[in-house]
């Protein structure tokens, strides 16, 4: 592993660490790049914000903090400003000044709802019924239409409790799948799921996520897939448990990209 997209910050204040205590763990495990992309800010979200994302008033300190690492260190390694942010549709001026912001958004829907001015919402933690994944698809499709994202974190979220994967279940991994390919988007195989519970499945045990059943599916529609740690804490930037995520990530033959096309242009 040499580059680390999805790393998060103090500021959502469920995660440890400053972007140099990431950018210095990064330095010692021989990465080339790092991106630090915090839960983002969202002034419109109507839930309880503190415990799970970054206040807007913490947001130009958090630009603050990643532009002087990146400077700071700017000989030894790649920094990236990312966000990792959920997509509703509507609110295309408030994505587009946050990604004047930054170099990149990884698309992670944690949160989706059913009404058009997001005052109801659901986890996509806790997605129980078909209409919910299917729910669940309709905004990450859209959201990979957009364009806005780079990256599909953990893409297989809505198995976290719809964990059958019945014939609903491959009609959203399709999508998705087709979706990401058709916009040359990624796909996460997200390492912190390591970290999750494990499942009983028709397939045998396995960790909530990532699913082989999931990745299956990618591999035959061919999406493109990046390996992430998602860390929390700056020594689960490559720890043991994500050098084992990464072996079983090789062994799914799945095609491997390893940076951001679109930053790798950039440089
Ligand atoms: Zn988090
Ligand atoms: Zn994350």
């Amino acid at each position: 592993m040499n580059y680390n997209y999805h790393t998060h910050h103090e500021l959502c204040q469920h995660a440890e660490g400053t972007a140099e205590d990431y950018v210095k763990e990064a330095i010692k495990q021989g990465f080339k790049g790092i991106g630090i992309s915090d839960h983002t800010p969202n002034p419109y979200l109507p839930m309880p914000e503190r415990g799970w994302r970054m206040q807007m008033s913490d947001l130009a300190y958090y630009l603050d903090d990643v532009r002087t690492v990146k400077e700071r260190y700017k000989d030894r390694i790649k920094v990236y400003t990312g966000l990792e942010v959920e997509y509703f549709p509507g609110y295309d001026q408030f994505y587009q000044h946050m990604l004047s912001e930054t170099d990149y958004f990884i698309l992670g829907q944690h949160y989706i709802s059913d009404d058009d001015d997001i005052k109801k919402m659901y986890s996509a933690f806790g997605l129980k019924t078909k209409e919910q994944i299917h729910l669940y698809k309709k905004y990450v499709v859209e959201a990979i239409n957009t364009g806005y994202f780079d990256i599909v974190a953990h893409p297989e979220l809505y198995l976290f409790s719809y964990q059958t994967f019945d014939q609903d279940a491959l009609e959203v991994a399709e999508a998705i799948a087709k979706a990401a390919k058709a916009h040359n988007v990624l796909l996460e195989y997200n390492a912190n799921g390591y970290r999750k519970k494990m499942i009983e499945t028709s397939i045998g045990k396995q960790y909530v996520y990532p699913r082989k059943e999931f990745w299956e599916v990618v591999k035959r529609i061919g999406a493109k897939t990046i390996l992430s740690s998602d860390c929390h804490q700056p020594e689960f930037l490559y720890d043991e448990v994500i050098q084992q995520a990464e072996k079983d990530y090789h062994a799914l033959g799945l095609i491997e990209v390893e940076q951001i096309p679109s930053l790798e242009k950039s440089e």
